[in-house]
């Protein structure tokens, strides 16, 4: 699967996927990742993306011209949806990450400052989504969250030791959450694992794992 992100903060973003899931991915060539700096499309001398609101108003909002033409230049590398990180978008959530990752690309942008001016919304943005009722400084980590959630449901780039299977939120979880979880030793400072996860018996630890199972807040 193919993300191309933009933003006018490459730094923030890149190293993300130089560890762990996302480089594991990159490296067998499962997922891939392009991110481009809406700043170098600017035709401004100074690079400029932003300028004050029309109608007044604190704070600043992003340009026509260095979005529409960072955007249109990524659609012609990309055939995916472009999908605005905004708190006024639809609240992210499994079922989306599950329907994200049977495309084959997507394109992610990446609001600063108040937003970005309405008429790049109208014209070039398919679908906005919004990570929580909560007001960040820009939509990188809004577009990480997605990119992480979206990529680890994608064949080949969890390993066996973590599997997406039986998760919160997963098909067969019956809309609950998953169970506790416990590792060795057997007993930490007196902290005892309950004794059915050591009996051996399958057939009652999997009943333990379903009764055991948290209502979703
Ligand atoms: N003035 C806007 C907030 C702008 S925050 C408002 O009141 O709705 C700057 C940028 O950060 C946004 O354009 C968006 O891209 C990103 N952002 C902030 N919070 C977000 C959230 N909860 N989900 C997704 N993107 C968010």
């Amino acid at each position: 699967m193919r993300f191309d992100i933009l933003t006018i903060f490459p730094n923030l973003v890149l190293p993300y996927f130089e560890d762990s899931i996302l480089k594991r991915g990159k490296d067998s060539g499962d997922i891939e990742f392009h991110v481009h700096n809406i700043r170098d499309y600017s035709k401004d001398k100074h690079n400029k993306v932003d300028d004050t609101p029309y109608g007044g108003g604190a704070g600043m909002l992003m340009t026509c011209q260095p979005l529409f033409d960072a955007i249109r230049a990524v659609k012609k590398e990309n055939k995916g949806p472009v999908i605005f990180m905004s708190p006024q978008g639809k609240r992210f959530n499994q079922e989306k990450a599950n329907e994200l990752s049977k495309l084959n690309e997507i394109i992610l942008l990446c609001g600063r400052y108040e937003g970005i001016d309405q008429r790049v919304r109208d014209e070039l943005v398919d679908i906005e989504i919004s990570t929580g009722d909560f007001v960040l400084p820009g939509g990188e980590l809004p577009a990480l969250t997605i990119i992480d959630a979206v990529s680890r449901l994608i064949p080949g780039v969890l390993g066996a030791e973590d599997s997406a299977h039986d998760d919160s939120f997963s098909e067969g979880m019956d809309g609950m959450l998953e169970h506790p979880h416990y590792t060795k030793p057997a007993e930490f400072e007196g902290l005892k694992v309950p004794d059915v996860l050591i009996s051996g018996d399958h057939g009652k630890i999997a009943e333990w794992r379903k009764t055991n199972r948290k209502n979703p807040n």
